[in-house]
């Protein structure tokens, strides 16, 4: 079976094909610019790849040219759209109801519209691919894959925020966290790696990149993580600021008098380009940091030591903790962030292998000492494969 990955933004898409007998991606590629002036596609098979620049409205016409692609005669890998078996649907926000992906029906994407006031940017464009999609192949199923199913076992002790219950009551205001298929695929590959089952490991699985979460996954299962009901809290992201007191929040609110503003402050001017003042990149802050700069070298201590506070405080609520894993892009790649968020913690167990950590990027592999009690691994995130696997599970199903 073949099937079509896409994660649609507000102005952009993302697409993978793959052929499910080997799990191979066949193509890929990214809209860019939907409905802006200079919007483009990037298409790829293997090796070879082409761009155009064309005017792509919406994405009804960011979808029809995909599909057009995928039949291209060179760059293509589809001979005809019936080869298509479902398109899976990467969806932010599923609320409480939806604990685990879902074939596409009226009901689901009722749903989708009624979280939409819990994640207000990306529901709605997420729904637009759907919708896009229903038009263009009404006759082959869709799949949503949201990214907070996974954590929907998290207890209530650590989704409930403590301020009045009526607002979780009426409001459905709780933690909800994200990234659930990238910590799902991570903590189910470094449970096969470590050739053990899934049910009898503690795993704590750090996605770090340019949006980051850390979570405690308890044989299989989520138990908590660090996003909230939003996607600022938690660890220091790239331009978002993770955990600031709520009077840091108010007295911001305070003296600038503008809502939108504030918001624009947590979620697009805080995180390491705020702190550092330098860029949300971490190559570019590792590069200042080396050269001396104190503000970004403040900025990679604040990101690493906010790592270790909840790996520690994640070891408690498990009782303990097999492995950590490190994946997305500083996780898989920087290998100065690993050594400082492991540094000090062989009290609880933890000996990272300074050999097998230092220039590796983007590989699977085990970098803690042979001795060490707790196992540290990169394992690179493979979100698509698992939406994939979703979508070829339920469209079977159906
Ligand atoms: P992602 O959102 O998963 O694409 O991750 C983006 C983040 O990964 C950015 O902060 C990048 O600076 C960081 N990153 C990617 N490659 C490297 C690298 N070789 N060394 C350090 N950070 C990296």
């Amino acid at each position: 079976m073949k099937i079509l990955v896409l994660n649609c933004g507000s102005s952009s898409l993302k697409y993978q094909l793959f052929d499910m007998t080997d799990e191979s991606v066949l193509a890929k590629g990214l809209v860019e610019r939907i409905g802006i002036s200079g919007s483009r596609i990037k298409h790829s098979k293997g090796a070879e790849s082409t761009v155009r620049e064309t005017d792509i409205p919406d994405h009804t016409s960011a979808i029809k040219l995909v599909l057009e692609l995928l039949q291209d005669a060179k760059l293509g890998a589809l001979k005809s759209l019936g080869e298509l078996g479902a398109v899976g649907h990467r969806i932010v926000h599923g609320g409480e109801k939806n604990d685990k992906s879902a074939l596409i029906d009226a009901s689901v994407i009722k749903d989708i519209e009624d979280c939409t006031y819990l994640a207000p940017l990306h529901n709605p464009a997420n729904l637009m691919g759907v919708r896009a999609m229903q038009t263009a192949l009404p006759g082959v199923p869709n799949v949503a894959a949201f990214d907070t199913a996974f954590h929907q076992t998290m207890p209530p002790k650590a989704y409930i925020y403590g301020i009045p219950y009526k607002y979780y009551e009426n409001d459905r205001v709780r933690r909800y966290s994200f990234h659930g298929m990238s910590h799902a695929y991570v903590a189910a590959r470094a449970a096969e790696i470590l050739a053990k089952p899934a049910s009898s490991l503690k795993i704590i699985t750090c996605h770090m990149g340019n949006g980051s979460s850390v979570t405690a996954v308890d044989g299989g299962r989520s138990v908590d993580s660090s996003l909230g009901m939003g996607t600022t809290p938690g660890i220091l992201m790239g331009t978002r600021c993770g955990d600031v007191d709520a009077s840091v929040i108010l007295y911001l609110m305070e003296k600038e008098a503008d809502l939108k503003k504030v918001s624009d402050i947590l979620h697009k001017e805080s995180g390491l380009l705020g702190v550092s003042g330098v860029s949300s990149d971490l190559r570019d802050i590792e590069e200042a940091a080396a050269k001396g700069d104190e503000r970004a070298k403040l900025a990679a201590d604040i990101l690493c030591t906010t790592v270790k506070k909840y790996i520690a405080s994640y070891a408690a609520v498990m009782g303990g903790v097999d492995a950590i894993v490190f994946t997305a892009g500083i996780g898989e790649n920087s290998d100065v962030t690993r050594r400082e968020v492991t540094r000090g913690m062989e009290f609880m167990g933890v000996k990272l292998d300074d050999s097998k950590n230092d220039g590796l990027r983007g590989k699977e592999a085990i970098i803690s000492a042979d001795d060490s009690k707790v196992k540290v691994m990169v394992v690179p995130t493979n979100e698509e494969l698992m939406i994939a696997r979703d979508t070829r599970r339920l469209a079977e199903k159906s």
